[in-house]
């Protein structure tokens, strides 16, 4: 009932508030920009009390503003903490529990609904695929660039982010045309993993890359923030934190996710600008889900009301903190839930864990043994907390999602989420599990696949329940040739879980690479049947059918995968190929077109737009296109003898002649081999 209350008074106060402002005299309003460094530990930052200079930008910002010492984050992973950040709600009330598999619900405000209700203008930056628009976040925002090139053939590495040069060149081109108000959020990514930090910086911080993209992301930074200030040298509130940690062999972990120790909990949270006493530090516990109510009390805009988090500028944190990780559950292990109250923290896991923060900053001595009254004061407060858990609203991870987060180290979630006190492995003890894993993960990367294989079968071995590990192992298995294997692989794991899409769709991959095109389809339709919303099963699907000759099938299902996700590249692409297929030549270039939007790169795609110049007539451009391809994939033999046949069509004999006998000489497939000698035969004959 409050709740009801208190929105109808918000909605009351929005109404009359901007009415009232035109009659008194004008407050201007200040702008905000919110930056968030991802996996950002606070002990790298100077004003943290780093003494490496990482981050002079965020120093500087510091000495101007509100520093607060013990800022922490709820979830140690980028998705649900930027769910939490934008909405001041602990993971338990917004529902987003993991990256890829989570929606942000509808009806729930954010900075940027709220800031748009109050006549904002509303801009988002983001770096990284994990924080795509679709996952709900972009709701309240008129513009959401989260442009990160999509899956592209012919590249071994799918682009999952984007560098903060790119990102910040966006935001400051979109802040500098503003004329009122804005609320400006951006991303930047630099310091996650895999770390590949600029030339100049790796120099300078040899052996440490991960401190050398912190320096990177330093950078960005302060290029943004000095845009911002010229554009508002005035009312303008500045915000930075981070979503996460990072581990960096804290208690064995390298990157973050896996455990809930204070490596990956604690950030850094900064606020400067209108408003905001200089060199302030508070030492009260600020939590990620306090800096939305802090900021909206800044800019003097309501409150989002019936949230966690509480304003900070009236004085006193919360002084407790829920944290938490689903992300073992992504392997069959247990989740980690846990509470601080003051010095003590509780960490819920099938070995419970009790540390003294202010003694054991660094969390080695496990006190649950000796204190069980504080372990049982700590997890009735935590348990307490837990019954007021919303029902998450969960999405499916699509491959090429899957395969990027993967990219970036992550394993996307697809198991429901066993609840404490089940009898799933201790992400503890599965430490050991996990760092083979990423060492297979690695060896994948680096194009190893047979070592990545080798060590994915001994993982099977170890945990033979683990889905993960099952489907890592076929997915190294078919990109070795080696795809009946990964079948049995396959089948091996549907006995144990015959409705898991996932697994079921791999199969039908699987099954659709050895020629079982029927099979293959009846797994598709099984996947559907289980999840309706798996891009993936139809955009697949579309394919089948499209090699068994059912165009009309075919545009059904590529249609449904487009509905589905309208920035999937791929999607469209497919679906240009199908109307080619129909001879509906306008829509099969309005398709193609829309694919190369949203990936320039996507060859399959280029080459289709090059097919359909040939065929009215504009061999310069076709000649273009299919050039476009091959700069990109040089393996890419189909362009190849379609730039041949444009080439002798301009005249060009000698070079179509030496592009056909190339295709002649190297293609893989046997028919288009053929093709090409075929065509070389009657060039030869008409340059007689
Ligand atoms: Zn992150």
């Amino acid at each position: 009932m409050r709740r009801l209350r208190n929105g109808l008074v918000v909605v009351a106060l929005i109404g009359l508030g901007s009415g009232a402002c035109r009659g008194r005299a004008p407050r201007t309003p200040s702008s905000l920009l919110l930056v968030t460094v991802d996996t950002l530990r606070a002990d790298r930052v100077g004003a943290y009390g780093s003494t490496q200079g990482l981050t002079p930008a965020l120093d500087q910002l510091a000495a101007s503003g509100w520093l607060f010492e013990h800022a922490v984050s709820s979830v140690p992973l980028t998705l649900p903490s930027h769910a939490t950040i934008l909405s001041g709600l602990d993971p338990l009330h917004h529902g987003v529990r993991n990256n890829g598999t989570y929606l942000f619900p509808a009806n729930r405000e954010t900075l940027a609904t709220r800031l748009k209700a109050s006549g904002y203008a509303t801009g988002a930056f983001v770096a990284a695929v994990v924080l795509d628009g679709r996952y709900g976040l972009n709701r309240g925002f008129d513009v959401y660039d989260d442009r990160i090139a999509r899956a592209s053939e012919g590249r071994s590495v799918l682009e999952s982010e984007r560098p903060c040069g790119t990102v910040v060149a966006g935001a400051r081109a979109w802040i500098q045309s503003q004329a009122g108000p804005f609320f400006a959020w951006v991303h930047i990514y630099e310091p996650h993993a895999p770390y590949a930090p600029p030339p100049d910086l790796a120099a300078l911080h040899p052996g440490r890359p991960y401190d050398a993209e912190v320096a990177a992301a330093d950078r960005c930074l302060g290029e943004l923030v000095a845009a911002a200030r010229a554009a508002r040298p005035e009312h303008l509130v500045t915000a930075v934190t981070s979503d996460h940690g990072e581990g960096l062999g804290d208690h064995g972990e390298s990157t973050h996710g896996l455990f809930v120790y204070q490596s990956t909990l604690d950030v850094p949270m900064v606020i400067s600008g209108t408003g905001v006493t200089a060199a302030k530090r508070t030492k009260d516990l600020a939590r990620s889900a306090d800096l939305a109510p802090t900021v909206l009390a800044l800019l003097g805009v309501p409150g989002l009301g019936g949230v966690d988090g509480r304003d900070l500028t009236a004085g006193g944190g919360a002084g407790e903190s829920y944290a938490e990780s689903d992300y073992p559950t992504g392997f069959g292990w247990a989740p980690l839930r846990s509470w601080r109250l003051g010095d003590l923290k509780l960490i819920e896991a099938p070995k419970v864990e009790l540390y003294d923060l202010t003694q054991d900053p660094g969390e080695k001595r496990n006190l649950a043994g000796a204190e069980p009254r504080d372990v049982e004061r700590l997890r009735g407060v935590l348990h307490a907390a837990l019954k007021s858990e919303i029902r998450p609203s969960a999405r499916r991870v699509s491959g090429e999602t899957e395969e990027r987060l993967r990219s970036l180290g992550y394993v996307a979630g697809g198991a429901a989420p066993a609840g404490p006190g089940t009898n799933a492995l201790d992400p503890k003890s599965a430490l050991p599990l996990l760092r083979d894993f990423e060492r297979a993960m690695e060896s994948e990367a680096s194009g190893n696949l047979k070592a990545s294989a080798l060590i994915l079968a001994s993982l099977v071995t170890r945990d033979p329940a683990n889905l993960t590990f099952r489907r890592s192992l076929a997915s190294a298995l078919r990109r070795s040739s080696r795809g009946g294997e990964a079948v049995q692989v396959l089948r091996e794991a549907e006995k144990t879980a015959p409705k898991d899409a996932s697994v079921l769709h791999d199969l039908a991959l699987a099954l659709g690479e050895q020629g079982e095109l029927v099979q293959a389809i009846e797994f598709e339709d099984r996947v559907i049947a289980v999840d309706p919303g798996f891009v993936d099963a139809f955009s697949h699907l579309a394919t089948l059918q499209a090699v068994r000759g059912d165009l009309v099938k075919a545009r059904d299902a590529a249609d449904r995968a487009i509905a589905l996700d309208p920035n999937n590249a791929q999607a469209w692409s497919n679906r240009g190929n199908i109307a080619r297929g129909q001879n509906q030549a306008q829509e099969a270039e309005r398709s193609y077109r829309r694919a190369v939007e949203l990936s320039p790169d996507l060859v399959d795609a280029v080459n289709g737009l090059g097919v359909l110049a040939v065929e009215r007539g504009d061999l310069d451009e076709a000649a273009r296109r299919f050039e476009h391809v091959l700069e990109i994939a040089r393996g890419f033999d189909e362009a190849r003898l379609n730039l041949a046949v444009v080439e002798s069509q301009r005249g060009r004999l000698d070079r179509a002649i030496e592009l056909a006998a190339e295709t002649n000489r190297v293609a893989r497939d046997p028919a288009l081999r053929a093709k090409a000698a075929a065509f070389l035969r009657d060039i030869r004959g008409a340059a007689r």
